[in-house]
């Protein structure tokens, strides 16, 4: 079985998320994918909906495809959501199994900040999707890795959509050009839960 770990702070989530994650399912061959918002994310600013609302987003997003799972794993756990704790818990709850953690480039590109970095390649193998409107250049530790983990690490070319979750927050609060950039039911939620000052 070979399940796809897409995480995130998703918030909210949008087409870019939706379009590029099923782009590189289907790329990758996946059997299942769990879409897993992160709880307190350790690299930003504490996001603007609730761990539940976003959650929920999740779950409308990918409403009818039996094959993606909204995962509130990192939400039942207290503290910071290390991608590489998440990842071993994975690992140990189905150890036949194959795991691939899903990541936009502009992520990937700083991987070397991230807790235990070097570790997380034990538990799972990376697939990073090209995100041509916040092209990132890899740090020198991550090109190493690549050079060094080639087997472990894919380079995807998903569809190119140009939808960031901090600009998206803009145009809602300003109610501009917003509907058209995620779900419809996702900005129904949005409007009906006055989320990003909606
Ligand atoms: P922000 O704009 O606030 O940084 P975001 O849109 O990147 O937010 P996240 O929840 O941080 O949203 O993204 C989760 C994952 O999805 C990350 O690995 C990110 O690189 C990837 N991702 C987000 N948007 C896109 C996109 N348009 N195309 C490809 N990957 C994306």
């Amino acid at each position: 079985m070979l399940r796809i770990i897409f995480g995130g702070t998703f918030d909210p989530i949008h087409n870019g998320h939706v379009t590029t994650s099923l782009a590189a399912f289907a790329e990758l061959n996946g059997d299942v994918m769990h879409v897993m918002p992160s709880a307190q994310p350790p690299h930003r600013d504490y996001p603007g909906a609730s761990a539940e609302q976003r959650l929920t987003m999740v779950e409308l997003a990918y409403a009818g495809n039996p094959q993606i799972v909204a995962e509130d794993w990192e939400l039942k756990r207290d503290g910071p959501s290390y991608s590489l704790l998440t990842l071993r818990e994975m690992h140990e709850r189905w150890p036949q199994d194959k795991l691939i953690f899903l990541l936009g480039n502009d992520a990937f590109a700083k991987l070397d900040s991230w807790y235990g970095w070097q570790e997380l390649l034990n538990y799972a193998d990376l697939a990073v999707m090209q995100r041509l409107a916040q092209d990132t250049p890899w740090t020198t530790a991550v090109e190493e890795l690549v050079r060094t983990h080639s087997n472990k690490i894919h380079l995807l070319d998903p569809p190119n959509i140009a939808v960031s979750a901090t600009e998206l927050r803009a145009a809602i609060a300003s109610n501009t050009a917003w509907r058209e950039q995620v779900p419809a039911r996702v900005a129904r939620f949005i409007e009906q839960q006055h989320l990003y000052g909606r």
